[in-house]
């Protein structure tokens, strides 16, 4: 089966190229954004061996005509795939996937506000002021994004940047701390929070990094750990697992056509794994969920194992794509492990806990390569996947759907932006060096900063304004 051409995403608009393929034009609409973009692989699966041998012989399309044929497409723009480069789909043989935020797609904001009253009661035990039980979550204040703005920062002076940074690098400063996936929106906020609580309600006496009362300081960074801690925490105890998974419609979004799209993987001769930080009891619940009933032509009820020709459990990635941990069998009736190494083969329905991507691909028999895997942690999913070990990667970015949307709806503002940027250019290259001024370009530039302008209040662009808090200064 001759399958041409892969998507890998792109996090740059400016990069985006119309997915390479003959598209199919069902495009179902449906809520969930990263799981539209990896269903809209199953119809490209579907793309027959003739109209592939049509695309072989026929010269490749420039990229103008490959953009008109986009535009023509019905397929909302979320909905479609973008690539950054091309890959032959006959050599990968091995689909990874993994699991939260990937295949398992949390609902917002039933999911976050979750988590977040769980850490506002963990913090008040930890002596936090009860007043913060009274924080609501807002879904439109944080906004994972790439670190490419400086809107909405406070500039820092001369002085300030040669104090903090005295080589004009930021390296290694512990005052930044990435934030990666979607698990993090919630603290996100509550730091906001926090941080706008104490220095708003006036018991609280503030300096630039800490308030005072009494004979106590409580530093920022105190809040940021107490915070950090206490997320963590929360994910390695059972609570908020065993919360989702009371109620797992509630906090997860399931797409029929899921387990139609592993189906369909496998049929044509590619082998599926799962490779999920999560652990045993957790996984077993939400794909249980998510691929219950499913598969095509299938009504009897089927295990979701069967999905998968491998499950890792507990990989610990990114720790995975370096030494790993030890490879244990897990017994799925009771998930617990057996004791000692499991040194193969690893077989179908039975699910492993742990290993290193080196044990995993020995195993399994993958040269690196041959491996595409999908998943939503830039870092603990797809770099060190990618850097490390050569797999092809696949990142999901629900955000994208947002942008793309507005890349659409404001196609004109966009191209204003790169009219203006034309005329500047144009400026430059006539400009006359043995003039003693250089060409005005002021009011260009002042017309693209109004244009930016637009664009970030049609992208949705946030400031510290929208953080609502009701505490006032007494
Ligand atoms: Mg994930």
């Amino acid at each position: 089966m001759a399958l041409n051409w892969i998507l890998v995403f792109t996090t740059s608009l400016r990069s985006i190229h119309p997915w390479r393929s003959h598209w199919n034009q069902k495009g179902s609409s449906r809520e969930v954004p990263s799981l539209a973009i990896i269903s809209t692989g199953i119809h490209f699966l579907k793309i027959d061996d003739e109209s592939v041998e049509s695309v072989n012989h026929k010269r490749e399309p420039s990229d103008q005509e490959l953009r008109k044929k986009a535009l023509k497409t019905k397929r909302e723009p979320g909905h479609r795939i973008f690539v950054n480069r091309s890959l032959q789909l006959d050599n990968v043989k091995f689909y990874g996937f993994d699991m939260d935020y990937t295949l398992a797609v949390y609902k917002s904001p039933a999911f976050e506000e979750l988590t977040f009253q769980l850490v506002l009661d963990s913090l008040i035990d930890l002596g936090y002021p009860t007043d913060i039980k009274a924080f609501v979550y807002d879904r439109t204040f944080p906004l994972r994004c790439i670190e490419d703005s400086d809107d909405d920062l406070n500039f820092l002076t001369g002085n300030e940047v040669r104090q903090y940074y005295p080589n004009k690098y930021v390296t290694g400063d512990d005052r930044i701390y990435v934030f990666y996936t979607l698990f993090n929106l919630p603290e996100i906020y509550l730091i906001a929070c926090l941080i706008d609580y104490f220095s708003s309600v006036s018991e609280y006496v503030e300096n630039n990094t800490a308030v005072k009362f009494g004979d106590n300081i409580l530093s920022f960074r105190a809040i940021f750990n107490d915070v950090r801690t206490s997320i963590d925490r929360l994910h390695h105890q059972g609570k908020l697992k065993e919360l989702v998974t009371s109620d797992v419609e509630k906090y997860v979004h399931k797409d029929e056509l899921l387990p139609i799209l592993l189906d369909r993987i496998r049929s044509h001769g590619a082998k599926t794994f799962l490779l999920t930080n999560s652990e045993y009891w957790y996984t077993d619940r939400l794909m249980a969920y998510l691929l219950a009933n499913g598969g095509e032509g299938k009504k009897a009820k089927r295990d979701w194992k069967s999905y998968f020709d491998f499950i890792l459990v507990d990989a610990q990635k990114p720790l995975f794509f370096a030494e790993g941990t030890t490879l244990r069998l897990v017994d799925p009736a009771t998930g617990n492990m057996k004791l000692g190494t499991y040194s193969g083969p690893l077989q179908q329905n039975q699910v492993y806990s742990g290993g290193s991507c080196e044990v995993f691909s020995k195993l399994i028999g993958s040269t690196g390569k041959d491996v595409l895997y999908v998943g939503d942690h830039i870092f603990g999913d797809i770099i060190k996947s990618k850097k490390q070990k050569a797999w092809r990667t696949f990142l999901i970015i629900p955000e994208l759907n947002h942008e793309l949307k507005v890349f659409h709806d404001k196609r004109e503002i966009f191209n204003t932006l790169e009219e203006l940027d034309n005329s500047i250019s144009e400026l430059l290259r006539n400009f006359d060096m043995t003039a003693n001024q250089g060409p005005d370009v002021s009011k260009i530039k002042h017309k693209i900063q109004n244009k930016i302008l637009t664009r970030n209040q049609a992208d949705g662009s946030q400031d510290m304004e929208s953080c609502h808090m009701n505490f006032e200064k007494n």
